[in-house]
């Protein structure tokens, strides 16, 4: 029997999807790249945006006409709210969190009764906490041979405004970091090359278990001490933080060990100090100024990637303006700009959508100008350097690779081989075109790690 899986949204789903892989293999099930040939089909779906849950209203109603001419088991999990559970359960053979995916293979084996069955299957019950630690104890099937993504923490307790997340995946609960510091290590191990630490909110790592658990900073020291001792090349990141919990501890852990990646996202949100308050951010200006400034001057190298909202309920033109300036002054190479939708579940949904849609369009077309700008800037300062980069597989234009610098700066290059995808390369910068570099291959050695 064959499967088929598709992954909406963040670099979690992807990494639950790994697990899920697992689980669909052990029953002795075949990965297949295409749903036609597939017997079993399934979603993780992502609430953070209503395009990703329109997508899969529009795949299930697919999926369920095409069982008129073949046999289908369809199934569902990631990140639903209660209203969309309620619609998916009369969609959807198979809907279920993903602290229960040890149960999938029973509810596939015992399907033919109708989906709401599954509520009843053995595993219900148990302590979430306990649910979480087993879906983490999963080995991942790893959907990339150089790139993977380690869950250190699930959940949030941060109840943004905007957000749907504590209500879909639950309050904070950080992995054991003896598992997670084993995974990594594993993975520098098999020669995995961009290592990523996930969690919805990073570096409240631990704080579910302060005083018996290491906090955020000496897990990152931890694992930068851990990675020095393999002496094998690899860059390790993590996303998201929040602004809130993000200590000069952590930026000074970075700044100490070579493993650890000189990039940090750090989600602004909104460049206003009512609409922060409005979105329930707990955090001022002032104190994401001081991050910022931190990092300036500790890590001078690192790029600084942000998520902005636009025209969330209320904002008004000075505010956007206000927006503006903060983007001018941090100066960040990449921010992904999302226009405002109320999400069903979150707290803002009760809250009048006031900003017109053309307004939220024209402000997001704003910040990207700005964006540009700054990131222009700072990629025009690498012309002429040699970087090092990490190859991710061929460009989409004919006869050129492309590539991810420590930065993650995009970056493509013309090269005969095409074997070199999940190899570091010496490229020498040639020219930059706003957001993304274009380089060759150097035969100098590397001059600067930037950007
Ligand atoms: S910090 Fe805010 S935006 Fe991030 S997951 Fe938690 S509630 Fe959502």
């Amino acid at each position: 029997m064959r499967y088929h899986l598709i992954t909406l949204g963040c670099q979690m789903n992807l990494s639950d999807g790994e697990r899920i892989h697992t689980v669909l293999k052990e029953m002795g099930l075949v990965q297949s790249d295409s749903e036609n040939d597939a017997q079993v089909v399934g979603i993780i779906a992502c609430s953070v945006r209503q395009k990703a849950i329109d997508k899969v209203y529009n795949q299930i109603a697919r999926w369920n006409k095409s069982k008129n001419h073949r046999n289908l088991i369809t199934f569902i999990s990631g990140c639903i709210l209660p209203d969309d559970r309620e619609r998916f359960l009369k969609l959807f053979d198979i809907v279920f969190p993903m602290s229960e995916v040890n149960d999938l293979p029973g509810m596939i084996t015992s399907f033919g009764v109708a989906t709401p069955a599954s509520l009843k299957l053995p595993g219900r019950g148990i302590p979430r906490n306990e649910q979480i630690f087993s879906l983490w104890n999963i080995q991942p099937d790893y959907q990339s041979t150089f790139e993977a993504f380690v869950p250190i923490q699930n959940g949030c307790d941060k109840f943004c405004t905007f957000c749907a997340v504590p209500y879909t995946r639950g309050r904070e609960v950080s992995r054991p970091s003896g598992d997670i510091i084993n995974q990594v290590k594993d993975l520098i191990q098999e020669g995995y090359k961009s290592i990523t630490l996930l969690g919805q909110n990073v570096n409240s790592y631990g704080l579910d278990k302060k005083g018996s658990e290491l906090n955020f900073a000496q897990l990152l020291r931890e694992i930068g001490q851990a990675a020095l001792q393999m002496d094998q090349m690899c860059w390790i990141y993590f996303t998201s933080p929040h602004p809130r919990d993000m200590s000069d501890e952590v930026i000074e852990a970075i700044a100490g060990y070579t493993h650890l990646a000189n990039q940090i996202h750090l989600p602004l949100q909104s460049g206003d100090e009512k609409l922060l308050v409005k979105m329930n951010r707990n955090h001022s200006m002032e104190k994401y100024r001081e991050i910022v400034h931190s990092i300036r001057e500790k890590l001078p190298n690192a790029t600084l990637f942000t998520d902005i909202i636009v025209g969330f309920t209320g904002e008004e033109e000075d505010q956007h303006q206000r927006t503006i300036e903060a983007m001018k002054e941090f100066r960040f190479n990449m921010a992904y700009v999302a226009q405002y939708s109320p999400r069903p579940g979150a707290a803002s949904y009760r809250w009048e959508d006031t900003v017109p849609k053309e307004v939220k369009k024209r402000r997001l077309f704003d910040l990207n100008e700005v964006l540009r700008e700054t990131a222009s800037e700072f990629n025009n300062l690498t012309i002429g350097k040699t970087l090092l980069v990490l190859v991710t597989g061929p460009d989409r234009k004919p006869g050129f690779l492309k590539g991810l610098t420590e930065g993650k700066i995009n970056i493509r290059f013309p090269a005969k081989r095409t074997d070199l995808a999940g190899t570091f390369v010496e490229l020498k910068v040639t020219s930059s075109n706003g957001l993304s570099l274009q380089g060759e291959m150097a035969t100098v050695k590397v001059t600067a790690l930037i950007p």
